[in-house]
C-alpha cells in the first residue's frame, strides 16, 4: 500500500509490518509478501483521501479535489501530495459492515437486559433507552469506535494510526475477529484529527442516513446505523 511506496520498505520490513498487523488485525492484511502484492495494487481497495501540503486542511479524494486549498489556497497537485504522503487511505465502512453480515455464521445478538447484570454496551441504559424510545428499530446497529496510534519500529517515529470500528450487536467474541478499519492514517506524526475525521464522519452521516442493505442466509437486512 501507500506505507510501502512511501518508506521504500524491504521485503524483510513488510514482512515484519503485516506480522505485526495481523498480531493486532487477525485477517485484515494478508500474511505474508507474496499474498500482500498479489492482494494490492498500489492501495488496494483503500482509497487516498488528500490534505493540504501547507495547511493539512482535507482536500478530498482526487476526482473531487477542488484545484486550491480552501483555507490557504496553495495549488493541490496530486503528484506532489502522493510523493510527500500528503494523504490517508479510507475504504467504504457500509461495504466492509455489508461483507461482515453476511458472512453465513454471523448473528445480530437482539439481548434482553437483566437488571443489575452489565454484560456490554446492549445492557446499559443509554442502549436500552435508544431501543425502548424507537430511535433504535430492530434493524438498527450501533458502532463502537476509536483511534489510537501503533509505533511501527522501534527505530523510527513511523506510526500507523487506524480508525476501529466494531458492530455492537456482534457477540464480543466475534466482534473481535471482525473489525472494520475504514481510515489508516500513516506517517511521522500523529494525525490531524480534523482532517482525519472528515471523511469518517461522513461515511458515519450516510450510513445514519442512507443505511445499508445485505442478504442473510438467516434474514434480510436493511439497517441504519446509530
Ligand atoms: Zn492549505
Amino acid at each position: 500500500m501507500s506505507y510501502v511506496l512511501r518508506h521504500n520498505l524491504t521485503g524483510v520490513a513488510l514482512q515484519d509490518l503485516l506480522t505485526l498487523f495481523n498480531a493486532h488485525f487477525p485477517g485484515l492484511v494478508p500474511a505474508t509478501t507474496y499474498l500482500f502484492h498479489k492482494a494490492y495494487g498500489q492501495f488496494g481497495q483503500y482509497k487516498p483521501h488528500f490534505y493540504c501540503i501547507n495547511c493539512e486542511t482535507y482536500i478530498g479524494p482526487s476526482e473531487t479535489a477542488p484545484q486550491n486549498c480552501s483555507s490557504c489556497n496553495t495549488e493541490f497537485d496530486i503528484e506532489n501530495s502522493l510523493k510527500l504522503g500528503s494523504y490517508f487511505l479510507v475504504l467504504s465502512l457500509s461495504a466492509q459492515i455489508v461483507d461482515i453480515l453476511e458472512k453465513p455464521d454471523i448473528h445480530l445478538n437482539t439481548k434482553e437486559s437483566t437488571p443489575g447484570i452489565l454484560s456490554d454496551i446492549q445492557c446499559g441504559a443509554e442502549y436500552q433507552k435508544f431501543k425502548q424510545t424507537g430511535q433504535m428499530g430492530d434493524d438498527d446497529i450501533s458502532i463502537l469506535w476509536n483511534c489510537d496510534g501503533i509505533p511501527v519500529f522501534k527505530s523510527n517515529n513511523v506510526q500507523i494510526w487506524p480508525i476501529q470500528c466494531q458492530i455492537v450487536e456482534l457477540s464480543p467474541r466475534v466482534q473481535q475477529g471482525n473489525i472494520c478499519i475504514p481510515c489508516l492514517w500513516l506517517g511521522n506524526s500523529k494525525p490531524n484529527m480534523a482532517t482525519f475525521l472528515t471523511a469518517f464522519v461522513a461515511q458515519l452521516k450516510e450510513l445514519e442516513q442512507v443505511g445499508i442493505k445485505s442478504f442473510n442466509k438467516s434474514r434480510d437486512y436493511n439497517g441504519k446505523c446509530k
